[in-house]
């Protein structure tokens, strides 16, 4: 088989300039990845320096590590320790392209997909694609709150969140001080949970140091959740604790409510509860996102895309799904395998390895997950675990969590940056500096600039 493996310079001279991308000429089958998430990444290092040329093609020119997305819009990180460029990652990787798009249809009877640049033809496409917040069509929420997806939407959240403190010690109306301060978090799973633990922290501890001006009271931060439990995949001993955790914090837990609507000032409940709160942060949900051209008979629950055990998506022969987006239905999964990080990392090797075998009509086995346990972090020094048997919580777990998140950072740069960070802050309570580089506007003020 002819290798026609290229430089960068040698990449432009090989370019075919039609409308399609240009990528590099190669005899070799050509694998297009859609999304560099933990499941395209993991396929992508499975599949370098293999006899196949794999373009990888994302909306954003960096992987992004979600579970602390959380600590910068706190101000815990800044958001360069937990974004890590493509090309960097790629560096030496000579069957591996990049390119820079959104991806808006597949046209799977002609194996080509119609990017916002371009067209790309593939001999197999893996759409690894993820998910996006899930509003449930609560369009005044979706308008005046704010998602907790990726590093803008943390910045978002972080750049609100100052604004609101410095107009709240301009303001003399008490009312509207009180909303400025008042923080609602919905959803009472890990990103809420660590949402409302590191907001307490925050308060706790930086609030009476850079607003000497208010007591630290003036902080309200609630939790609401539909349920009557928070962390509801996790054990009755992580749920409990997770509970106790956040009460020493003085977070307001608010179980088996619900919200309805939010105006930007006001949050509604389902059952008529009203709060004052200019900042409402939404990790209530998600739901799949990938684009137009899937037969919609294969889409079920949660915009997921239904896949055979061998994750190639069900009518097609060349296309897969795997990660957040891909639901394996089984009488053991009924709703497919949790949308965790650990799933998209399992599928994306496992279709690493099997994706060759595949194109030489090798026989694979099917896909099968392994649960390696769940944990999550309330504050600083206090998290929750679930490694089979071994349920446990406080100090410990939270040194494991510590210990895997920093580990399963992308690069040595970045894992050193958060590792020195959290030393800090462990010994100090100080976070980064809380600076406000850009005027963020909720989207509802954006459309009407009156408001
Ligand atoms: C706030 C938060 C906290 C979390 N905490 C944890 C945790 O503690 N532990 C855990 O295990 N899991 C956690 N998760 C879940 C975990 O992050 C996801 O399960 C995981 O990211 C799924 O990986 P993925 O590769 O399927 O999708 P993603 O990581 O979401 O990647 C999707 C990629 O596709 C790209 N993309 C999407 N659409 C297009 C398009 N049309 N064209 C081009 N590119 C596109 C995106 O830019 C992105 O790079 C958390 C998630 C969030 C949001």
């Amino acid at each position: 088989m002819n290798v026609n493996y290229s430089n960068n310079n040698a990449e432009e001279s090989a370019c075919k300039v039609t409308e399609t991308i240009c990528l590099p000429d190669s005899d070799l089958p050509r694998v297009v990845i859609i999304g560099g998430g933990f499941a395209g990444l993991a396929l992508t290092e499975k599949l370098k320096h293999k006899e196949i040329q794999v373009i990888l093609i994302d909306k954003n020119n960096f992987h992004q590590f979600q579970p602390l997305l959380y600590q910068v819009a706190t101000s815990a990180l800044e958001p360069d320790s937990i974004v890590f460029p493509f090309r960097k990652q790629f560096n030496g990787y000579k069957n591996v392209v990049f390119r820079l798009a959104e991806v808006e249809e597949i046209q799977a009877s002609s194996n080509i997909i119609v990017t916002d640049k371009g067209t790309v033809e593939y001999d197999y496409l893996v759409l690894a694609t993820g998910t996006t917040t899930n509003f449930f069509g609560m369009e005044n929420v979706e308008q005046n709150s704010l998602g907790m997806k990726d590093i803008r939407d943390s910045l978002n959240i972080r750049h609100l969140m100052l604004q609101n403190l410095e107009q709240a010690a301009i303001t003399c109306d008490d009312d509207e001080r009180d909303a400025l301060t008042n923080f609602v978090i919905v959803g009472g799973g890990p990103a809420g949970v660590e949402m409302a633990g590191a907001l307490a922290e925050f308060c706790k501890y930086i609030l009476p140091k850079d607003y000497p001006e208010y007591p630290s009271s003036i902080m309200n931060i609630y939790l609401i959740e539909a349920i009557d439990e928070l962390l509801s995949t996790m054990s009755e001993k992580a749920s409990t604790k997770t509970l106790k955790y956040l009460k020493d914090l003085d977070v307001k837990v608010l179980f088996n409510e619900s919200v309805s609507d939010y105006d930007g000032s006001i949050v509604t409940t389902k059952s008529g509860k009203t709060i004052f709160a200019k900042n409402l942060i939404w990790t209530a949900g998600v739901k799949g996102q990938f684009p137009k051209g899937i037969d919609e008979k294969h889409v079920v629950k949660g915009n997921r895309i239904r896949t055979g055990s061998f994750l190639m998506v069900e009518g097609y022969e060349n296309i897969f799904a795997i990660g957040d987006i891909a639901a394996i239905i089984t009488n053991e999964t009924p709703k497919g395998h949790p949308q965790v990080a650990q799933t998209a990392i399992q599928q994306g090797k496992y279709l690493g390895n099997s994706l060759l075998k595949i194109i030489n009509d090798e026989a694979v086995k099917p896909f099968e997950y392994k649960d390696k346990g769940s944990l999550a972090t309330v504050g600083k020094r206090k998290a929750v675990a679930d490694l089979g048997k071994f349920k446990f919580a406080g100090y410990f777990a939270w040194l494991l969590w510590s210990i895997v998140h920093l580990m399963s950072i992308s690069g040595f740069r970045n894992r050193l940056m958060v590792g020195f960070n959290w030393a800090v802050s462990y010994f100090t309570y100080e976070k980064s500096n809380r600076l406000i580089i850009r005027n963020f506007k909720p989207k509802s003020s954006v459309n009407n600039p009156k408001k």
